[in-house]
C-alpha cells in the first residue's frame, strides 16, 4: 500500500539547541578551538559608548567564518543558510526563537570596521597559528595569483572623462566640510583639535611614510615610466575603477583583474604570513619588500632565506634582502638573452681595476653613471670593437659595446653564485609545490577565482578573510590533532641551531616561542615543561 505523509506539526517540546547540535559537529569543534573575542578590542573604537547596542563583534566574525566555510557568495545568502541549520545558529550564540542579524547589518559593519581592522583580524590568526607551533619562520615563499575583478571589460572608459566629471562633481557640491568631514573655520584653517604634543612627532613621521600596504596596493600614477605608458593609466572601469586590464595566458582576451601577493611559511602546515591585493598594473617585485619587512615585523620572524621566482629578482630586492643579511633565493632573468649579441654573462667585472673584460679580452671602462637609475655605463673602445672578428657576435653600436652595472650589482652576483648549490635548487624546487596548491584550494573551494567585491579595500578585506580561514583551517586541524607523545612535543617544538647567523643565540622559531609562551596553551605549557627537565 501507498503512504501518503501528512503534514501536521506540532508545537515543539521544551528542547535546547545545545541538545540537537551533535556532540561531533564541526562547529562545536571550531568553538573549543578558535576563541574570537580577541577581535571586541580589535574594534571598540569603532563603537559610541551609549546608544542601542551593536551585533556583537564576534558574532560578525564568526559570520565570516561561516562564510568562508560554507563557501557562500554573499551576506544574504550567508543569513538565509544561518537561519536553516541549527549548528551555525548555536556557533553564534543565537536562539532558536532569537532573531538573527540582518544582512544589510553585516555590509554596513565590514564597512565601518575598514581595511585595517581585517588586517589585524588575519594577523591576530597568525599569532595564533604562531602560538601553536604552526610557524617555522626560517624560510619565506613569495608567490602571486591573477583573481578576476567583479567588473565587465565593457565597463572601461577613458580616464581622463572620469576624473573630469568627478572634478565637476565635487565642484558643484563644495561646502564648508572638508573630505575628512572636519568643519574649517573662516580662515581657512581647520577647527579640529590639534593633537597632543606627543603624537604630533609621530603622526608627522606616519603621514610621511607611504608603502605598498598603507596603500592597499593602490598604484602610484603620479609615477610615470621613461619607456611606456601603462594602459591603466589611460583606461579605468566605471565599475570598479581600481581594476586593471589582465590577460590570462593562453586567453585570446583580456578581463579587469587584480593580484593577490602572498607571502607563505616554509614550515610544514604552509601558514600564510601575508596578504596584498594590488591591480594586476602592479607587478610582483613592487610589493615584495614592504611585505617582507611587514611579515617580520608582525609575526616576529627572522628568515634565512626567501624564495620567489624570476617576478621578484630586482635589483632592489636582492640587495635590500641580502643587506639584512637574509639569503635572496630568487631566481635571476637571463639580462639581454633575448637578443641576438653576447649576454652580459659572458663579460667578466673585475673589481680591482674597475672594468669588464669582453670575450675578445679587451676592457670595457667606467664611461658614466646614472645616479636616479643606480647604474654605471662601461664602454669598450670604439675602434678595437670595429676592427674585432667578434663584433657580429657582440654589438650593432658603431660607439662599441656597453655594458651596465648597478650600484648594488655586487648582491646580485652573490645570487648568481648560489646558482647550482643544493639550498638554492632545493628553495626554487619547493616555490614550485608550496604556493601554489593554496592558491588553488582558495579559488576552486573558497570562491577566490573572482572577487564578489569591489574596490581595494573589499578585495582586500575579502582576500584576507581567505587566507584567515586557510589559517583556521591548519589551526584547527592541528589543535584536534596534537602531538601524540612526549616525543613529538620535544621534535616539534625544539627548533634546530643554525650557524647563519652567529650573531643569534636562538633561533627566529625559538625566539617566538620565548616571546609568547605566556599564551601558550596545553601543548607549549607541555613544551615549556620540558624545556626546564634538568639535561642529564
Ligand atoms: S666587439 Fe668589442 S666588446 Fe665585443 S668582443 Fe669585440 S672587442 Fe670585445
Amino acid at each position: 500500500m501507498m503512504g501518503i505523509k501528512e503534514r501536521n506539526f506540532r508545537p515543539l517540546p521544551n528542547l535546547s539547541l545545545e541538545e540537537l547540535v551533535p556532540q561531533d559537529n564541526f562547529y562545536r569543534h571550531l568553538e573549543k578551538t578558535l576563541d574570537l573575542s580577541f577581535v571586541r578590542e580589535l574594534v571598540n573604537d569603532c563603537y559610541a559608548a551609549g546608544g542601542r547596542p551593536s551585533v556583537d563583534p564576534v558574532v560578525f566574525f564568526k559570520l565570516q567564518i561561516v562564510l568562508f566555510f560554507e563557501g557562500l557568495r554573499s551576506e544574504r545568502q550567508l543569513m538565509t543558510v544561518v537561519a536553516d541549520r541549527l549548528s551555525i545558529r548555536w556557533y553564534l550564540g543565537y536562539d532558536l526563537t532569537e532573531p538573527l542579524p540582518d544582512h544589510s547589518s553585516l555590509t554596513r559593519i565590514r564597512d565601518r570596521y575598514g581595511l585595517e581592522t581585517f588586517r589585524r583580524f588575519f594577523e591576530e590568526l597568525v599569532e595564533m597559528c604562531a602560538e601553536a607551533g604552526l610557524v617555522w619562520g626560517e624560510e619565506l615563499y613569495f608567490d602571486a595569483t591573477k583573481i578576476d575583478a567583479n567588473a565587465s571589460l565593457e565597463s572601461i572608459v577613458p580616464r581622463f572623462s572620469v576624473e573630469q566629471h568627478l572634478q565637476k562633481l565635487f565642484e558643484e557640491q563644495e561646502d564648508p566640510q572638508d573630505a575628512d568631514g572636519v568643519v574649517s573655520g573662516a580662515d581657512g584653517k581647520s577647527m579640529e583639535h590639534l593633537p597632543a604634543s606627543n603624537e604630533e612627532t609621530l603622526k608627522a613621521r606616519n603621514a610621511t611614510q607611504s608603502n605598498w600596504i598603507s596603500r592597499a596596493g593602490r598604484q602610484q600614477r603620479e609615477v610615470k615610466g621613461v619607456w611606456y605608458r601603462r594602459t591603466a593609466d589611460l583606461l579605468v572601469s566605471k565599475t570598479d575603477p581600481d581594476a586593471s586590464p589582465m590577460k590570462r595566458k593562453g586567453a585570446d582576451h583580456s578581463h579587469l583583474g587584480y593580484q593577490a601577493h602572498c607571502v607563505v611559511d616554509g614550515g610544514k602546515s604552509r601558514i600564510i604570513l601575508g596578504v596584498l591585493v594590488a591591480p594586476f598594473e602592479v607587478t610582483e617585485n613592487k610589493p615584495m619588500l614592504d611585505l617582507l619587512w611587514r611579515t617580520a615585523f608582525r609575526c616576529k620572524v627572522r628568515p634565512h632565506q626567501v624564495t620567489g621566482d624570476s617576478a621578484y629578482g630586482t635589483v632592489e630586492n636582492i640587495a635590500a634582502t641580502e643587506k639584512m643579511g637574509i639569503h635572496a633565493y630568487l631566481a635571476l632573468k637571463g639580462a639581454g638573452q633575448g637578443r641576438p649579441f653576447f649576454g652580459k654573462d659572458e663579460f667578466t667585472y673585475d673589481a680591482e681595476r674597475d672594468l669588464y673584460l669582453c670575450p675578445a679580452g679587451e676592457s670595457l671602462r667606467r664611461h658614466s653613471a646614472h645616479a636616479a637609475r643606480r647604474v654605471v655605463k662601461y664602454r669598450a673602445d670604439a675602434g678595437i670593437c670595429e676592427a674585432c672578428s667578434l663584433k657580429a657576435k657582440c654589438t650593432s653600436s658603431r660607439k662599441g659595446r656597453e655594458v651596465l652595472r648597478y650600484f648594488d650589482e655586487e648582491y646580485v652576483d652573490r645570487v648568481k653564485a648560489y646558482r647550482g648549490t643544493f639550498p638554492y635548487e632545493k628553495a626554487l624546487r619547493k616555490r614550485r609545490v608550496w604556493v601554489e596548491p593554496l592558491f588553488a584550494e582558495a579559488k576552486d573551494w573558497h570562491g577566490l577565482r573572482r572577487f564578489r567585491l569591489r574596490g581595494l579595500e573589499k578585495v582586500n578585506a575579502e582576500a584576507l578573510l581567505i587566507a584567515a580561514g586557510q589559517n583556521v583551517k591548519r589551526l584547527v586541524a592541528a589543535r584536534k590533532r596534537g602531538p601524540k607523545s612526549w616525543a613529538q612535543v620535544a621534535a616539534l617544538r625544539i627548533p634546530a641551531r643554525t650557524t647563519r647567523h652567529p650573531s643569534d643565540h636562538i633561533t627566529s622559531h625559538c625566539r617566538l616561542s620565548c616571546h609568547r609562551w605566556g599564551r601558550f596553551s596545553t601543548g607549549c605549557q607541555s613544551f615549556t615543561l620540558l624545556t626546564e627537565l634538568p639535561s642529564k
